[in-house]
């Protein structure tokens, strides 16, 4: 009996194991350089003002509280623990964006990927170019407000978990464009560089 109960223990210790690696596994993002300055910071600004600015009321009503999070994110804009948005360099260039904290991001609440849709469509693989939402060219306005759209929507709890889920990701941008439309078309048509 105490061989079967050997066996069981160590059993009992790789389940526990493979479950909180799973765990961690999950909450992690490989993100090097983080930073809150440098003209990409100014991007994510931009673009946040611009959401700020142009929100549309259907976009307001599904992210409420959405003016004050962003205001919160800016902070003062100079002192780095006020501010909780930032850019890095992420492990996979095909994660835009990433709002949570993990022990890379800690002091971030949004981190976006200076890799990613938001600022490039240059994909890992140069046969391919990236897209935001499957439809938005990486890099241009468009991408930049629905990726901030997005992560703005985890931020405030409306979204669902979607790391490492395309199917919950894209019920999280359907509902940004059945209802942030209109700013959207903003974005699209908006001639300056945000
Ligand atoms: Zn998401």
């Amino acid at each position: 009996m105490r061989y079967v109960g050997s066996i069981l223990y160590w059993t009992g210790v790789l389940i526990l194991f493979v479950f909180m690696f799973n765990i961690l596994g999950r909450c992690q993002i490989a993100v090097t350089n983080p930073s809150k300055t440098g003209p990409q910071q100014e991007s994510i600004y931009r673009t946040l003002d611009f959401i700020s600015t142009n929100i549309d009321m259907q976009c307001n009503t599904t992210l409420p509280m959405v003016q004050d999070m962003i205001k919160v994110l800016e902070g003062d804009r100079v002192n780095p623990d006020l501010v909780l948005v930032g850019h890095g360099t992420f492990e996979r260039a095909g994660v835009a964006a990433y709002t949570g904290a993990t022990p890379q991001t800690v002091g971030y609440l949004i981190m976006i990927a200076d890799n990613g849709g938001f600022f490039t469509d240059k994909a890992d693989d140069p046969k391919y170019f990236i897209q935001i939402a499957h439809k938005y060219h990486g890099g241009t306005n468009a991408a930049k407000v629905e990726t901030l759209l997005h992560e703005l929507s985890h931020a405030l709890g409306v979204a669902e978990a979607d790391y490492n889920n395309t199917a919950a990701g894209d019920r999280n941008d359907k509902r940004i464009s059945d209802n942030c439309g209109k700013t959207l078309k903003l974005a699209e048509k908006y001639k300056g560089v945000l």
